[in-house]
């Protein structure tokens, strides 16, 4: 029996040569496709991420649009179907694209043979977001404001917060607002509305602001990541009552440079903290679970201290008078532990 040869070069079949239907390797890529593709080709990928749609799977890629189709061509286009009889472990690299056309290396095994062809085709790129991104798209916020209070959460100071919020032309970037067990979750669209709304709780309601970067990375060539920017509110409005210093204070307002008033309630001295004093020194927020208020009425001086009768209960309550009032004036008096102090 004859050897087999090639009907083009009549070289003849050996070790190293294979002759696939009449044609040696050379002739056989010249003539003959180890895998046939459309003449063109359309691809789906999603923009912000760069993955390709393949039947219904979104693959990840490296954001390159070679890449994309290369995936494609090996999950897609290269199938039994399509392989010349006889080829195994058929695989294409994208190797460059330029305009519409891509050019590809295939390489597939024919008994104990590798054959490689090149080529080209023409392809067509559509884009439409995959579902993680537009999921993503949708929620649409780079950046979260974590509102949280010092001591127990406050609604009065989340209130007195979200007014303030919502007056501020950066809140139309604010898309959702989670309230959870301990504060107020602000998304923002962006992270510079995000850190201008922190940086208005810090002037004005005495914010201790700081802020990480969250999934930071490289994703299809663009950068990822959400801005968390966790913004603790002393938790104090004017009026409120604190322990501050082993004394007692009421607040008399929040200065837009992180400068907290207070008035001591034992002698009615003026006192301005730094908001960084009050969380090193520590303070203690009282709620009227804390302290009784009695309404009274001044009767009286005697030894410096104020006579006052409470209206409910007539005891009589001697107390330091950082002011000197009318005889007969009706009075607020708070008492905690014990000791009476008189609200002026
Ligand atoms: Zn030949
Ligand atoms: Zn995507």
């Amino acid at each position: 029996m004859g050897r087999r040869f090639c009907v083009r070069c009549g070289v003849e079949e050996d070790e190293n040569t294979p002759i696939i239907d009449g044609l040696c390797p050379k002739h056989f890529v010249e003539e003959r496709r180890i895998v046939s593709f459309p003449s063109k080709i359309t691809i789906v990928v999603c923009p912000s991420c760069g993955s390709v749609l393949v039947g219904n799977d979104w693959l990840p890629t490296d954001g390159s649009i070679a890449k994309a189709l290369e995936i494609y061509i090996n999950k897609a286009l290269v199938k039994r179907s399509s392989i010349y009889p006889g080829f195994t472990d058929v695989e294409v690299n994208v190797d460059k694209v330029v305009s519409d056309k891509a050019f590809y290396r295939v390489k597939g095994r024919y008994g104990k043979h590798v054959l490689e062809q090149d080529g080209t085709l023409l392809f067509e790129v559509k884009h439409k977001l995959c579902p993680i991104c537009s999921s993503i798209r949708n929620e649409s916020y780079e950046a979260t404001v974590q509102i949280r209070s010092e001591g127990p959460p406050r609604y009065e100071v989340f209130r007195r917060i979200a007014d303030r919020v919502t007056e501020l032309k950066e809140f139309s970037n604010v898309v959702k607002i989670e309230e959870s067990h301990d504060g107020v979750d602000l998304r923002v669209r962006d992270p510079s509305s995000a850190r201008l709304i922190a940086s208005v709780l810090k002037k004005e309601f005495s914010a201790h602001v700081k802020q990480t970067w969250k999934d930071y990375g490289y994703l299809g060539g663009k950068k990822h990541g959400k801005l968390t920017i966790s913004a603790r509110v002393p938790g104090l409005l004017p009026g409120d009552v604190v322990v501050f210093d082993e004394d007692l204070y009421t607040v008399v307002g929040l200065s837009r440079k992180g400068i907290i008033f207070l008035r001591r309630l034992s002698d009615g001295r003026m006192l301005s903290v730094k908001r960084d004093e009050l969380w090193s020194k520590g303070f203690q927020v009282l709620t009227g679970k804390d302290y009784a208020i009695v309404e009274g009425r001044l009767l009286n001086y005697e030894g410096g201290k104020a006579v006052v009768q409470a209206v409910d209960s007539g005891n009589i309550y001697y107390v330091s008078s950082p002011k000197i009032l009318d005889l007969g004036s009706r009075v607020k008096i708070l008492i905690y532990k014990g000791i009476p102090y008189l609200l002026i």
